[in-house]
């Protein structure tokens, strides 16, 4: 599949992992909007939230274990954090596979920009 993130779950093209499992990969953005950015995805191609259902939700649920997880593990969970999933053209959803931002580091303002 013609994916950026499917490449980079299968290795194709290089990224900083953080953390991985059977259901999911997390890796650094390579366009960090703070100290700590990090991407996670599920490692079956799911397009945006819109897509998200039955069949796909203990997927989603896990992400956000991990999600958790890795924001205790990188030192940002006390401090406070964001997690953001853009969606299609209003949500300027870039890459047309799901994923969670989780952006922290620093103090970040409501709404944004
Ligand atoms: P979005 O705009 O919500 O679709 O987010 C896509 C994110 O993927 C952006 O924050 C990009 O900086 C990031 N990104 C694009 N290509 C790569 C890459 N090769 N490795 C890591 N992050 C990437
Ligand atoms: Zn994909």
């Amino acid at each position: 599949m013609d994916c950026l993130f499917c490449k980079i779950i299968n290795g194709d093209i290089p990224s900083t992992k953080v953390y991985e499992d059977d259901k999911c990969y997390a890796f650094r953005d390579i366009s960090p909007q703070g100290p700590t950015h990090i991407l996670v995805i599920p490692k079956e191609h799911i397009q945006s939230v819109n897509e998200i259902n039955d069949a796909n939700k203990d997927t989603v649920g896990h992400i956000f274990t991990v999600i958790s997880k890795i924001a205790k593990e990188e030192g940002i969970a006390e401090e406070g954090y964001r997690v953001v999933s853009n969606i299609g053209e209003y949500g300027q959803q870039t890459v047309p596979h799901l994923h969670f931002h989780i952006i922290g580091g620093r103090n970040m303002k409501w709404p944004p920009g």
